[in-house]
């Protein structure tokens, strides 16, 4: 048997612990119970959030937005780096939306959009940093 104060092996015969002096008797063998948590569904839950209709739908629409709001200023060449953050940051939107089984006209739409306004940006980008020597 086992000492239920420290747990040390008690000889059947022995009343108390020679380790720590607990009496002997309603004693059983420890429990060395270490928390087990079940394995977290981490992808499944991953996968349910991303295929939500509601979410798709939402960042569909925010990457949509993004690029309509980034067309605005991006003839404006100085305004190429936050065309390029917008227009980036939309892109990943949509493209996480394209990703879903809820892909829809926005995020498809969104997602070409801003994939031309973030090629226009690097271009705009590319000669703020090294004008061209013909300018
Ligand atoms: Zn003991």
């Amino acid at each position: 048997m086992f000492c239920a104060n420290c747990g040390k092996e008690i000889a059947e015969d022995s009343k108390f612990c020679k380790e720590c002096g607990t009496p002997a008797g309603s004693t059983a063998a420890p429990v060395v119970s270490l928390p087990i948590a079940p394995p977290a569904p981490q992808v499944k839950v991953r996968k349910d959030f991303l295929d939500s209709p509601g979410w798709a739908k939402a960042i569909s629409i925010i990457g949509f937005a993004l690029a309509l709001v980034t067309l605005s200023f991006v003839w404006i060449n100085e305004m190429a780096p936050f065309t390029y953050g917008f227009s980036a940051l939309g892109l990943i939107l949509c493209i996480l939306a394209m990703a879903t089984r809820n892909r829809n006209v926005f995020s498809l739409v969104g997602m070409i959009m801003n994939i031309c306004i973030v090629f226009i940006a690097s271009i705009q980008i590319a000669v703020l940093v090294n004008p061209p020597s013909i300018w």
